[in-house]
């Protein structure tokens, strides 16, 4: 039985074709719900015949880009340098931390495709292409998969592999073609090992558990999941992070503009910057559940102060503590790092955000209350992470040691 080390963990070759499926915003509600309502007839069967269903936790912020880079690198942002979906670095300029340069480890798959084992990465959204394809990794994205290929495993057009148009980004379908892209991949390359498919969040910013658009979704999401089974596939299904609502009763958005507040109270700062923030606007309007804050010293104790005392802000630490408590990399967060309630989102001020385009009221993630994430398996779970596993305490960082070694 072969073996790869890599981040100092070493995972299991298998021998057969092993999927893991990030669901973009897969909050454990919408699979305990669909499950409840027996909407998901092959996931309810997998588990019956021998799968496996616990909670984990993301990291902090619960967004895309950390969150899908400690899945594929089985470390936290601390060591593969990704905090957030944006960020502020040392010499000032912010930036979207969606290109390899700002990657400090390489991923599973780089690790299995230096050792002559056939990989695929598939993304929805393409901002994530880069970073997954990083260190030789076959990638390609819904987004750009007009005219896309993967030479290397002699597919010159992804869309006529799958047989249909890919549809756009913010189609509620979109997940579904990379499911189906990966689908079309293993059939026309049986020698696939490890294949990762990273969904989009577009409607779960939209739907909560049991609207209509979710229950499409989940159901074209099962019916998918079932045909990986059926073509003999190891699975692992777990998401980025969760979703909650972040508007009230009449479905205004509840949000806090830190800039607004700390000018109002005479603090001057200089800058906000929120890790949310990403190209796919008409998802979250740059809104979530965590933002840094860098500003001089003298000014952190009476910021703190200020934005301690409001309804829905939760936790405040300085850039060392957050480090430590988040496991992030210290050279790309601000002085003070902030997370509001479930359902309180942080802004800039009220005039940087457009919440004219939002899909709906504002839904969102990034804080603690959207860190529960379902860890699922096609098989049992044995060996030593049984009992953290059982007990809901691994890290979706840890998927890929559970469906490799656990198996
Ligand atoms: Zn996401």
């Amino acid at each position: 039985m072969s073996t790869i080390t890599v981040n100092d963990r070493t995972y299991t070759v298998p021998e057969t074709p092993v999927v893991v499926i990030t669901v973009d915003g897969g909050d454990p509600r919408y699979f305990h719900d669909a499950l409840n309502r027996e909407i998901m007839p092959r996931l309810a069967g997998m588990l019956t015949s021998g799968g496996s269903f616990a909670l984990g936790a993301s990291e902090m912020p619960s967004l895309t880009n950390p969150n899908n880079i400690s899945i594929v690198t089985g470390v936290s942002p601390a060591i593969h340098g990704i905090p957030g979906n944006y960020c502020r670095l040392p010499d000032g300029t912010l930036e979207l931390l969606n290109d390899p340069r700002f990657l400090r480890a390489p991923s599973i798959h780089s690790a299995f495709e230096a050792a002559g084992i056939p990989t695929l990465m598939v993304t929805t959204k393409d901002k994530l292409r880069l970073l997954l394809g990083n260190g030789g990794v076959p990638s390609v994205s819904v987004e750009r998969a007009a005219g896309a290929s993967i030479p290397v495993y002699g597919i010159d057009d992804v869309e006529a592999l799958v047989g249909s148009p890919a549809p756009g980004v913010y189609d509620p379908l979109a997940s579904h073609y990379a499911m189906q892209i990966g689908l079309a991949a293993i059939a026309h390359t049986p020698e696939l090992k490890l294949i990762y498919v990273s969904l989009t969040d577009r409607v779960q910013h939209a739907s909560a558990p049991g609207d209509e658009l979710a229950d499409l979704f989940f159901t074209e999401f099962d019916a998918l999941l079932g045909q990986y089974l059926d073509a003999g596939c190891r699975v692992a299904v777990t998401a980025d992070h969760g979703m909650n609502s972040k508007h009230d009763a009449n479905g205004e958005a509840k949000v806090h503009y830190l800039e607004d507040v700390l000018q109002e109270a005479g603090i001057p700062i200089e800058e906000i910057v929120l890790p949310i923030t990403d190209p796919y606007t008409k998802h979250h309007g740059a809104l979530g559940s965590f933002a840094w804050i860098y500003l001089a010293p003298e000014h952190r104790d009476r910021a703190r102060e200020v934005l301690g005392a409001l309804t829905g802000i939760e936790e405040i630490w300085d850039r060392e503590s957050s480090a430590t408590i988040y496991e992030h990399p210290i050279d790309r967060i601000g002085d003070l790092a902030v997370t509001a309630a479930a359902d309180t989102a942080l802004g800039r001020t009220a005039s940087a955000h457009d919440l004219t385009q939002l899909h709906g009221a504002l839904r969102s993630h990034g804080g603690r209350y959207e860190q529960l994430v379902p860890l699922i398996l096609s098989h049992p779970v044995n060996g030593p992470l049984t009992a953290k596993y059982q007990a809901g305490i691994l890290r979706s960082r840890d998927i890929h040691d559970l469906v490799l070694n656990h198996a």
